[in-house]
């Protein structure tokens, strides 16, 4: 099993969903937890106490809208001098479906800005620093998305395909840091399918509703389309991903992009 005691991780977006389910898998191998993202009230201290019985020795909240770089800029400060950051996820995320003509221009912007530039500016502050450390994980939920196209996803689409790419830049220019017995550091997206977690809840919604709002159908009419396994993922099987991710014995997986699609981007 995977143990990261010692190593601190910050993920975005972790206070539901994928980035909820990586941080508990990173938890169980015992990693300090930077929890993240746009918590409702009360939100952030139950994630932490529940990553801390799943065995972090300490999670913590740093709270940071994307779309503001100096935010970021302090969020990444305030993990570094929490402990540094020798995992990074790039999870948090948002999506809007509309044709590109009709597609609001603030859109486009908060999309590129979330999905796109605040993982330039992650890795930014963080990789030097792992560079020097010799051990460093940056892991970047992208999506099939960054892989192939859909229709009415003209932002999403392009912050994903830019974050595959951005991610493969920062693979090369990290390739050679550390060695096989520190682990090295690598940056490598994972490209998910249907996954369920809220952000899917608008197009589910969508499709149920030509189903006379049978939600059942509705999810099995959106795999019908795309996903040839017909089963949608769990967050905890991205979770287990990333941790997998984390080990030393990945030290040579580096600018990869890896689906967990059911066969979408097989095809
Ligand atoms: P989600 O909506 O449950 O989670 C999104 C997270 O992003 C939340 O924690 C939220 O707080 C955070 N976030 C959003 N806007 C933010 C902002 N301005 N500042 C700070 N944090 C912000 O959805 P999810 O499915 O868990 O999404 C996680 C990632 O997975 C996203 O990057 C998404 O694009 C990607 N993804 C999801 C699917 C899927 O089917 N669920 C498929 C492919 C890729």
């Amino acid at each position: 099993m995977t143990d990261l005691t010692g190593k601190t991780a910050l993920v975005t977006g972790s206070v539901q969903g994928i980035g909820l389910a990586i941080a508990e898998a990173l938890a169980v191998a015992r990693a300090r937890i930077a929890v993240h993202g746009l918590a409702e009230p009360g939100q952030a201290e139950t994630v932490c106490a529940r990553l801390e019985e799943l065995g972090a020795p300490e999670a913590a909240f740093f709270p940071a809208d994307l779309r503001d770089p100096d935010a970021i800029g302090a969020m990444m400060a305030d993990v570094a001098a929490w402990g540094g950051v020798d995992v990074l996820v790039n999870n948090a995320g948002i999506q809007h479906t509309a044709p590109l003509a009709e597609m609001p221009r603030e859109t486009w912007d908060a999309i590129l800005a979330v999905n796109l530039s605040a993982a330039f500016h992650t890795m930014q502050a963080a990789l030097p620093a792992m560079a020097e450390r010799g051990y460093g994980r940056v892991i970047n939920i992208a999506s099939v998305h960054g892989l192939v196209a859909s229709k009415d996803k003209a932002p999403y689409v392009a912050a994903k395909f830019g974050l595959v790419g951005m991610s493969r830049v920062a693979a090369l220019e990290y390739a050679a840091a550390g060695s096989k017995a520190s682990g090295g550091v690598t940056v490598n997206c994972i490209c998910p399918g249907w996954t369920e977690t809220a952000i899917i809840e608008p197009q589910v919604e969508a499709r149920a509703a030509s189903f006379g709002g049978d939600r059942d159908r509705g999810i099995a009419d959106l795999l019908a389309e795309k996903q040839p396994s017909q089963r949608t993922s769990d967050p905890g099987e991205i979770g287990a991903l990333a941790l997998w991710l984390c080990s030393a014995l990945a030290h040579n997986v580096t600018g990869t992009a890896i689906p967990v699609d059911g066969g979408w981007t097989a095809q």
